[in-house]
Protein backbone atom coordinates (compact mmCIF):
# COMPACT_ATOMS: atom_id res chain seq x y z
CA UNK A 1 0.00 0.00 0.00
CA UNK A 2 1.25 3.32 -0.83
CA UNK A 3 1.86 5.96 1.94
CA UNK A 4 0.11 8.80 2.11
CA UNK A 5 2.71 11.89 2.02
CA UNK A 6 3.19 14.21 4.99
CA UNK A 7 3.81 17.98 4.19
CA UNK A 8 3.57 20.40 7.23
CA UNK A 9 3.32 23.66 5.70
CA UNK A 10 1.82 25.75 8.39
CA UNK A 11 4.87 26.74 10.35
CA UNK A 12 3.88 30.42 10.86
CA UNK A 13 0.92 28.61 12.94
CA UNK A 14 4.31 26.25 14.91
CA UNK A 15 7.78 24.72 13.70
CA UNK A 16 9.38 21.67 14.66
CA UNK A 17 11.60 21.57 17.89
CA UNK A 18 14.88 21.97 16.38
CA UNK A 19 17.05 18.57 17.90
CA UNK A 20 19.65 20.37 19.12
CA UNK A 21 17.01 22.25 21.22
CA UNK A 22 15.46 18.98 22.55
CA UNK A 23 19.09 17.38 23.30
CA UNK A 24 20.10 20.99 25.30
CA UNK A 25 16.16 20.69 27.13
CA UNK A 26 16.60 16.79 28.21
CA UNK A 27 19.36 17.26 31.26
CA UNK A 28 16.67 19.71 32.72
CA UNK A 29 13.84 17.60 32.19
CA UNK A 30 15.85 14.35 33.82
CA UNK A 31 18.57 14.91 36.04
CA UNK A 32 19.73 18.32 36.62
CA UNK A 33 16.11 19.19 38.27
CA UNK A 34 17.29 21.66 40.95
CA UNK A 35 14.96 24.05 41.81
CA UNK A 36 16.72 27.44 40.47
CA UNK A 37 16.14 29.83 43.55
CA UNK A 38 17.53 27.40 45.83
CA UNK A 39 20.91 28.29 47.57
CA UNK A 40 23.40 24.88 47.08
CA UNK A 41 25.01 24.16 43.93
CA UNK A 42 22.71 21.27 42.34
CA UNK A 43 20.56 24.05 42.05
CA UNK A 44 23.33 26.60 41.10
CA UNK A 45 23.93 24.95 38.12
CA UNK A 46 20.22 24.89 37.06
CA UNK A 47 20.21 28.81 37.83
CA UNK A 48 23.59 29.34 35.46
CA UNK A 49 21.34 27.51 32.57
CA UNK A 50 19.05 30.16 33.07
CA UNK A 51 21.53 33.31 33.34
CA UNK A 52 23.27 31.39 30.14
CA UNK A 53 20.14 31.34 28.07
CA UNK A 54 19.34 34.85 29.03
CA UNK A 55 22.35 36.43 27.69
CA UNK A 56 22.46 34.45 24.63
CA UNK A 57 19.03 35.46 24.04
CA UNK A 58 20.00 39.18 24.76
CA UNK A 59 23.40 38.80 22.49
CA UNK A 60 20.74 37.67 19.70
CA UNK A 61 18.82 40.52 19.58
CA UNK A 62 21.13 43.24 20.87
CA UNK A 63 19.64 43.30 24.21
CA UNK A 64 21.17 43.34 27.78
CA UNK A 65 20.41 40.33 29.53
CA UNK A 66 18.53 42.34 32.76
CA UNK A 67 16.13 43.32 29.61
CA UNK A 68 14.47 39.69 28.70
CA UNK A 69 12.40 38.60 30.91
CA UNK A 70 11.03 34.83 30.38
CA UNK A 71 7.43 34.16 30.30
CA UNK A 72 5.06 31.55 29.15
CA UNK A 73 4.71 32.90 25.43
CA UNK A 74 3.61 35.28 23.15
CA UNK A 75 0.09 36.03 24.47
CA UNK A 76 1.35 36.46 27.85
CA UNK A 77 3.99 38.79 26.72
CA UNK A 78 1.57 40.97 24.58
CA UNK A 79 -0.90 40.48 27.85
CA UNK A 80 2.11 41.83 29.98
CA UNK A 81 3.34 44.57 27.93
CA UNK A 82 0.03 46.25 27.52
CA UNK A 83 -2.03 45.72 30.78
CA UNK A 84 0.92 46.63 32.88
CA UNK A 85 0.82 50.24 30.89
CA UNK A 86 -2.40 51.24 32.17
CA UNK A 87 -2.41 49.47 35.62
CA UNK A 88 -3.93 52.15 38.18
CA UNK A 89 -0.93 53.81 38.74
CA UNK A 90 -0.47 55.45 35.12
CA UNK A 91 -2.19 58.19 34.33
CA UNK A 92 -2.63 57.65 30.65
CA UNK A 93 -5.66 56.21 29.07
CA UNK A 94 -4.96 56.12 25.52
CA UNK A 95 -3.75 53.33 23.63
CA UNK A 96 -3.40 52.59 19.73
CA UNK A 97 -2.71 49.86 17.71
CA UNK A 98 -3.39 48.38 14.56
CA UNK A 99 -6.31 46.57 12.93
CA UNK A 100 -4.49 43.32 12.08
CA UNK A 101 -2.80 42.33 15.35
CA UNK A 102 -3.09 39.45 16.71
CA UNK A 103 -6.18 38.28 18.85
CA UNK A 104 -3.10 38.31 21.64
CA UNK A 105 -3.06 41.85 20.95
CA UNK A 106 -6.98 43.09 19.91
CA UNK A 107 -8.43 41.27 23.45
CA UNK A 108 -5.77 42.47 25.35
CA UNK A 109 -6.55 46.01 24.25
CA UNK A 110 -10.77 45.15 24.34
CA UNK A 111 -9.99 44.26 28.13
CA UNK A 112 -8.59 47.94 28.62
CA UNK A 113 -12.28 48.94 28.32
CA UNK A 114 -12.73 48.01 32.10
CA UNK A 115 -9.83 50.46 33.12
CA UNK A 116 -11.82 53.31 30.69
CA UNK A 117 -8.97 53.28 28.54
CA UNK A 118 -9.74 54.49 24.72
CA UNK A 119 -7.78 52.14 22.15
CA UNK A 120 -7.44 53.63 18.53
CA UNK A 121 -6.86 51.07 16.07
CA UNK A 122 -5.25 52.41 12.86
CA UNK A 123 -6.46 50.84 9.56
CA UNK A 124 -3.96 49.55 6.86
CA UNK A 125 -3.59 49.67 3.64
CA UNK A 126 -3.94 46.52 0.92
CA UNK A 127 -0.99 45.40 2.17
CA UNK A 128 -1.14 45.40 5.61
CA UNK A 129 1.26 48.09 6.32
CA UNK A 130 0.51 50.93 8.78
CA UNK A 131 0.65 54.64 7.69
CA UNK A 132 3.07 56.97 9.52
CA UNK A 133 1.07 60.26 9.21
CA UNK A 134 -2.24 58.25 10.15
CA UNK A 135 0.05 57.13 13.44
CA UNK A 136 1.68 60.61 14.15
CA UNK A 137 -1.86 61.58 13.77
CA UNK A 138 -3.68 59.66 16.37
CA UNK A 139 -0.89 60.28 18.95
CA UNK A 140 -2.83 62.70 21.99
CA UNK A 141 -1.06 63.94 25.51
CA UNK A 142 -3.05 61.15 26.82
CA UNK A 143 -1.71 58.09 24.78
CA UNK A 144 0.44 55.56 26.98
CA UNK A 145 1.43 53.22 24.31
CA UNK A 146 1.76 52.18 21.19
CA UNK A 147 1.25 48.41 19.66
CA UNK A 148 2.08 47.67 16.24
CA UNK A 149 3.11 44.18 15.18
CA UNK A 150 6.45 43.64 13.51
CA UNK A 151 5.80 40.90 11.14
CA UNK A 152 1.95 39.73 10.77
CA UNK A 153 1.12 36.08 10.95
CA UNK A 154 -1.49 35.50 8.67
CA UNK A 155 -0.34 37.39 5.28
CA UNK A 156 3.80 37.76 6.62
CA UNK A 157 3.88 41.53 5.85
CA UNK A 158 7.02 43.23 7.76
CA UNK A 159 6.22 46.95 9.42
CA UNK A 160 8.51 49.63 9.20
CA UNK A 161 8.66 49.40 13.34
CA UNK A 162 11.88 51.67 13.30
CA UNK A 163 10.10 55.06 11.39
CA UNK A 164 6.96 53.72 13.62
CA UNK A 165 9.21 53.74 16.65
CA UNK A 166 10.47 57.47 15.91
CA UNK A 167 7.08 58.89 14.90
CA UNK A 168 6.23 57.32 18.66
CA UNK A 169 8.87 58.86 20.10
CA UNK A 170 8.45 62.29 19.09
CA UNK A 171 5.63 62.67 21.52
CA UNK A 172 7.59 62.65 25.19
CA UNK A 173 6.67 59.99 27.59
CA UNK A 174 4.40 57.10 24.85
CA UNK A 175 6.29 53.76 24.79
CA UNK A 176 6.42 51.39 22.02
CA UNK A 177 5.91 47.97 21.96
CA UNK A 178 5.85 45.38 19.40
CA UNK A 179 4.57 41.72 18.75
CA UNK A 180 7.64 39.97 16.83
CA UNK A 181 6.49 36.73 17.33
CA UNK A 182 6.51 35.91 13.81
CA UNK A 183 9.77 37.77 12.90
CA UNK A 184 12.13 36.70 16.06
CA UNK A 185 14.13 33.62 14.58
CA UNK A 186 13.91 34.38 11.21
CA UNK A 187 14.83 37.97 10.55
CA UNK A 188 17.87 39.61 12.39
CA UNK A 189 16.74 41.76 15.36
CA UNK A 190 18.19 44.52 16.70
CA UNK A 191 16.18 46.13 19.51
CA UNK A 192 18.32 49.49 20.01
CA UNK A 193 18.17 50.29 16.09
CA UNK A 194 14.20 49.09 15.89
CA UNK A 195 14.49 51.77 19.21
CA UNK A 196 11.52 49.85 20.56
CA UNK A 197 10.25 49.86 24.49
CA UNK A 198 8.89 46.35 24.82
CA UNK A 199 8.95 43.28 22.04
CA UNK A 200 7.58 39.83 22.38
CA UNK A 201 8.53 36.97 21.25
CA UNK A 202 7.51 32.93 21.23
CA UNK A 203 9.36 30.27 20.79
CA UNK A 204 7.77 27.67 18.98
CA UNK A 205 7.28 29.75 16.57
CA UNK A 206 11.13 29.30 15.90
CA UNK A 207 11.77 25.65 16.04
CA UNK A 208 11.83 25.91 19.61
CA UNK A 209 9.67 24.46 22.55
CA UNK A 210 5.92 25.39 23.49
CA UNK A 211 4.43 27.20 26.08
CA UNK A 212 7.70 29.63 26.30
CA UNK A 213 8.89 32.67 24.97
CA UNK A 214 10.43 36.17 26.36
CA UNK A 215 9.24 40.08 26.75
CA UNK A 216 12.50 42.41 25.79
CA UNK A 217 11.84 45.60 28.06
CA UNK A 218 14.12 48.41 27.96
CA UNK A 219 15.86 49.12 30.67
CA UNK A 220 14.94 52.32 32.71
CA UNK A 221 10.97 51.24 31.85
CA UNK A 222 9.49 50.77 35.12
CA UNK A 223 6.19 48.16 34.31
CA UNK A 224 4.26 46.46 37.20
CA UNK A 225 5.04 42.85 38.01
CA UNK A 226 2.81 40.52 36.10
CA UNK A 227 2.90 37.43 37.87
CA UNK A 228 2.81 38.21 42.03
CA UNK A 229 4.73 35.76 44.32
CA UNK A 230 8.49 34.48 44.15
CA UNK A 231 11.26 36.96 42.82
CA UNK A 232 11.69 35.18 40.23
CA UNK A 233 12.91 37.71 36.22
CA UNK A 234 13.61 40.59 38.49
CA UNK A 235 10.87 40.49 41.00
CA UNK A 236 8.62 41.30 37.84
CA UNK A 237 6.92 37.77 37.09
CA UNK A 238 6.65 35.40 40.01
CA UNK A 239 6.74 31.54 39.52
CA UNK A 240 9.51 28.73 39.30
CA UNK A 241 11.33 28.87 35.59
CA UNK A 242 10.43 26.59 33.24
CA UNK A 243 14.06 26.00 32.90
CA UNK A 244 14.41 23.16 29.85
CA UNK A 245 11.73 25.40 27.96
CA UNK A 246 14.50 28.29 28.76
CA UNK A 247 17.51 26.61 27.50
CA UNK A 248 15.88 25.28 24.22
CA UNK A 249 14.25 28.95 23.75
CA UNK A 250 18.09 29.88 23.66
CA UNK A 251 19.30 27.16 21.33
CA UNK A 252 16.99 27.18 18.96
CA UNK A 253 16.97 30.91 18.23
CA UNK A 254 20.99 30.96 18.31
CA UNK A 255 20.57 27.63 15.70
CA UNK A 256 18.17 29.90 13.79
CA UNK A 257 20.65 33.23 13.76
CA UNK A 258 22.95 30.82 12.72
CA UNK A 259 21.11 29.77 9.11
CA UNK A 260 19.15 32.62 8.90
CA UNK A 261 20.07 34.00 5.69
CA UNK A 262 20.56 30.77 4.11
CA UNK A 263 17.03 29.52 5.16
CA UNK A 264 15.17 32.76 4.09
CA UNK A 265 17.09 32.18 0.68
CA UNK A 266 16.06 28.77 0.60
CA UNK A 267 12.24 29.95 1.38
CA UNK A 268 12.54 32.69 -1.20
CA UNK A 269 13.39 30.34 -3.97
CA UNK A 270 10.73 27.64 -2.54
CA UNK A 271 7.97 30.29 -3.00
CA UNK A 272 9.14 31.37 -6.48
CA UNK A 273 8.75 27.82 -7.32
CA UNK A 274 5.53 27.16 -5.47
CA UNK A 275 3.45 30.51 -7.34
CA UNK A 276 5.24 29.43 -11.05
CA UNK A 277 3.46 26.52 -10.31
CA UNK A 278 0.35 27.82 -9.54
CA UNK A 279 0.43 30.10 -12.56
CA UNK A 280 1.70 27.50 -15.04
CA UNK A 281 -2.10 25.38 -13.69
CA UNK A 282 -3.53 28.33 -14.68
CA UNK A 283 -5.29 28.87 -11.69
CA UNK A 284 -6.85 32.44 -10.18
CA UNK A 285 -5.79 33.61 -7.44
CA UNK A 286 -4.51 36.97 -5.71
CA UNK A 287 -1.60 37.45 -3.39
CA UNK A 288 -1.92 39.14 -0.05
CA UNK A 289 0.91 41.18 1.85
CA UNK A 290 3.30 43.61 1.11
CA UNK A 291 6.75 42.98 -1.09
CA UNK A 292 8.71 43.11 2.57
CA UNK A 293 7.23 40.10 4.50
CA UNK A 294 8.98 36.91 6.36
CA UNK A 295 10.21 34.46 3.33
CA UNK A 296 7.52 31.45 2.72
CA UNK A 297 4.74 33.08 4.61
CA UNK A 298 2.52 33.04 1.55
CA UNK A 299 -1.42 34.33 1.64
CA UNK A 300 -3.53 33.78 -0.84
CA UNK A 301 -7.38 34.26 -1.54
CA UNK A 302 -8.76 31.89 -4.85
CA UNK A 303 -11.90 33.46 -6.81
CA UNK A 304 -15.01 31.87 -6.02
CA UNK A 305 -13.52 28.88 -3.72
CA UNK A 306 -13.94 28.25 0.07
CA UNK A 307 -10.43 28.59 2.20
CA UNK A 308 -11.94 25.78 4.56
CA UNK A 309 -12.79 23.86 1.44
CA UNK A 310 -9.09 24.16 0.40
CA UNK A 311 -7.60 22.87 4.13
CA UNK A 312 -10.10 20.26 4.43
CA UNK A 313 -9.32 18.57 0.88
CA UNK A 314 -5.13 19.29 1.77
CA UNK A 315 -6.15 17.61 4.65
CA UNK A 316 -7.26 14.36 3.05
CA UNK A 317 -3.97 14.33 0.74
CA UNK A 318 -1.72 15.00 3.97
CA UNK A 319 -1.18 18.88 3.62
CA UNK A 320 -1.73 20.67 6.41
CA UNK A 321 -2.06 24.87 6.29
CA UNK A 322 -3.89 26.95 7.55
CA UNK A 323 -6.81 29.59 6.41
CA UNK A 324 -7.24 32.83 6.84
CA UNK A 325 -11.45 33.08 6.59
CA UNK A 326 -13.74 30.72 8.01
CA UNK A 327 -16.34 31.56 6.23
CA UNK A 328 -19.82 31.43 5.73
CA UNK A 329 -22.37 32.86 3.90
CA UNK A 330 -22.63 36.91 5.86
CA UNK A 331 -18.60 36.80 6.02
CA UNK A 332 -18.99 37.36 9.58
CA UNK A 333 -16.22 34.67 10.36
CA UNK A 334 -13.93 36.30 7.93
CA UNK A 335 -10.28 36.99 9.67
CA UNK A 336 -9.69 40.38 10.34
CA UNK A 337 -7.00 40.68 8.45
CA UNK A 338 -7.82 39.56 5.23
CA UNK A 339 -11.25 42.24 5.72
CA UNK A 340 -8.51 45.12 7.61
CA UNK A 341 -6.69 44.52 3.67
CA UNK A 342 -9.87 44.65 1.92
CA UNK A 343 -9.58 41.30 -0.46
CA UNK A 344 -12.21 41.70 -2.94
CA UNK A 345 -15.77 40.28 -1.70
CA UNK A 346 -15.03 37.37 -4.84
CA UNK A 347 -11.69 36.07 -3.78
CA UNK A 348 -12.25 37.04 0.51
CA UNK A 349 -13.41 34.01 1.48
CA UNK A 350 -10.98 31.86 -0.65
CA UNK A 351 -8.07 32.88 1.15
CA UNK A 352 -5.69 30.25 2.77
CA UNK A 353 -2.08 30.50 4.44
CA UNK A 354 0.39 28.16 2.95
CA UNK A 355 3.96 29.07 5.58
CA UNK A 356 6.81 26.77 4.54
CA UNK A 357 10.01 26.13 6.78
CA UNK A 358 13.78 25.09 6.70
CA UNK A 359 12.42 21.26 6.45
CA UNK A 360 9.83 21.55 3.35
CA UNK A 361 11.63 20.30 -0.25
CA UNK A 362 10.90 21.29 -3.63
CA UNK A 363 8.90 18.01 -3.62
CA UNK A 364 6.09 19.52 -0.96
CA UNK A 365 6.02 22.35 -3.15
CA UNK A 366 4.92 20.68 -6.19
CA UNK A 367 2.63 18.45 -4.30
CA UNK A 368 1.02 20.92 -2.44
CA UNK A 369 0.51 23.08 -5.89
CA UNK A 370 -0.63 20.09 -7.75
CA UNK A 371 -3.46 18.86 -5.24
CA UNK A 372 -4.72 22.84 -5.02
CA UNK A 373 -5.14 22.29 -8.84
CA UNK A 374 -6.92 19.81 -8.62
CA UNK A 375 -8.93 20.82 -5.63
CA UNK A 376 -10.05 24.10 -7.51
CA UNK A 377 -10.64 22.35 -10.90
CA UNK A 378 -13.58 20.25 -9.16
CA UNK A 379 -14.65 23.20 -7.35
CA UNK A 380 -15.14 25.59 -10.22
N1 LIG B 1 1.48 37.07 18.21
C1 LIG B 1 1.56 36.57 16.96
C2 LIG B 1 1.86 37.50 15.83
C3 LIG B 1 1.39 35.21 16.73
O1 LIG B 1 1.48 34.73 15.50
C4 LIG B 1 1.11 34.37 17.85
C5 LIG B 1 0.84 32.94 17.65
O2 LIG B 1 0.17 32.55 16.72
C6 LIG B 1 1.06 34.95 19.14
C7 LIG B 1 1.24 36.30 19.27
C8 LIG B 1 0.80 34.11 20.35
O3 LIG B 1 1.96 33.39 20.68
P1 LIG B 1 1.88 32.10 21.63
O4 LIG B 1 1.34 30.99 20.81
O5 LIG B 1 3.30 31.86 22.04
O6 LIG B 1 1.03 32.45 22.79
Amino acid sequence: MKMKRIVYADNAATTKLDKLAFEEMTPYLLNEYGNPSQPYSFSRRVRKAISDARQSIAHNINANPDEIYFTSGGTESNNWAIQSMFSTTKKSNHMITSEIEHHAVLHTCESLVNQRVNVTYLAVDRYGLVDLNALATALSNDTGLVSIMLANNEIGTINPIQELARVVHQKQGVLFHTDAVQAVGHIPINVKALDVDFLSASAHKFNGPKGVGFLYIKKGISINPYMHGGSQEFGKRAGTENVAGIVGMATALQNNVEIMLSVEKKLIDLEKKFMEELKNYGIKFMQNGASKKIAGNINLSFEGVDGELILHRLDLLGVSISTGSACNSNNTRLSHVIRAIGVPENYANGSVRISFGKDNSVEDVLYIASAIQKIISTCS
